[in-house]
């Protein structure tokens, strides 16, 4: 039995997170811990109560969990990555707003008996939209991509849009010009450059996690595109997280595709 708690559990992704994890057989919620939940537990989702801690310290104390997984905040997910690596503890990250320094600097907590597993994107659809984009680069290397998301989202551009960005720029040999970049009207018109490639956020009530990646050649364009309409679509892979993150033997892994081919 993987014994798990789930930072966030009071959130859109924390909910189902803890409903997921107590639907598999091999798996137990053993703490809820949101400073947004009241109480003493919270429902599972499936009949179940999960007890409710306010700090993921007294939860791991309390439940001795074998892995943390955390969908919280981009100005809290540091200190709890920190607090369940220095007790030892796996750690799934689903959090996003990260960045690339932040990472390597939590990535010094981890050790043989507890790794940091982070993913961008949990949909696998999504997964497969930046390995398909990574092939596209290679052959079409004038890119932009257009994400759109829920209006609560806290960063921006999103941390699937920042891996796609970063998947373009290592597989094509040139960073070609943005074309229109040195020529706005308005600051921004052209969009963020994430290692050279055009990045366009959007954020609308009614959109949940969506991304189009365009690309454009001599007299054809190639669109490839995701929609995550519903978060269950993430469940999968974070339930798959959960389940291997405990052989990963140590240090950071990042990015889902790492557990999908084995
Ligand atoms: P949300 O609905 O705002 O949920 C976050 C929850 O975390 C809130 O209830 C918040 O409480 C709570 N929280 C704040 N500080 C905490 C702490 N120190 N310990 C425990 N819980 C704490 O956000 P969401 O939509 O679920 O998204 C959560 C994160 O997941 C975001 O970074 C989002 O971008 C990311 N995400 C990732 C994926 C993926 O596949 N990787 C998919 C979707 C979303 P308060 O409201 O009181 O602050």
């Amino acid at each position: 039995m993987i014994e798990v708690v789930v930072c966030g559990a009071g959130g859109r992704m924390g909910r189902e997170v803890l409903r997921a994890v107590a639907a598999q057989p091999d798996m137990r919620p053993v703490a809820a811990v949101d400073p947004s939940l009241e109480g003493d537990s919270v429902p599972d989702g499936l009949g179940g109560e999960i007890p409710v801690a306010t700090d993921l310290t007294d939860a791991i104390r309390d439940g001795g969990p074998d892995v943390v997984v955390d969908f919280t905040r981009p100005d809290t997910v540091a200190a709890n990555v920190r607090t369940a690596l220095e007790a030892g503890v796996d750690c799934v990250v689903g959090t996003t707003g990260l960045t690339e320094e932040e990472l390597e600097q939590l990535a010094a907590h981890s050790t043989d008996d507890a790794t940091l597993f982070v993913a961008p994107n949990f949909a696998i659809g999504a997964v497969l939209m930046m390995r398909f984009a990574a092939e596209a680069a290679r052959y079409l290397p004038d890119a932009e991509i257009v994400e759109l998301h829920h209006d609560r989202k806290l960063d921006a551009p999103s941390g699937t849009a920042m891996r796609t960005a970063a998947l373009i720029a290592r597989a094509r040999d040139t960073v070609p010009p943005a074309p229109g970049r040195g020529t706005e009207l308005e600051p921004g018109a052209r969009g963020a450059s994430v290692d050279g490639v055009p990045v366009h956020s959007v954020r609308l009530p009614g959109l949940v996690a969506h991304q189009t990646v365009l690309f454009g050649g001599a007299g054809q364009t190639l669109t490839l595109r995701h929609d995550a309409i519903d978060r269950t679509s993430f469940m999968p892979g974070v339930v798959l997280a959960v389940r291997k993150v405990g052989d990963l033997g140590g240090g950071l892994v990042f990015g889902l595709e790492h557990l999908l081919d084995d």
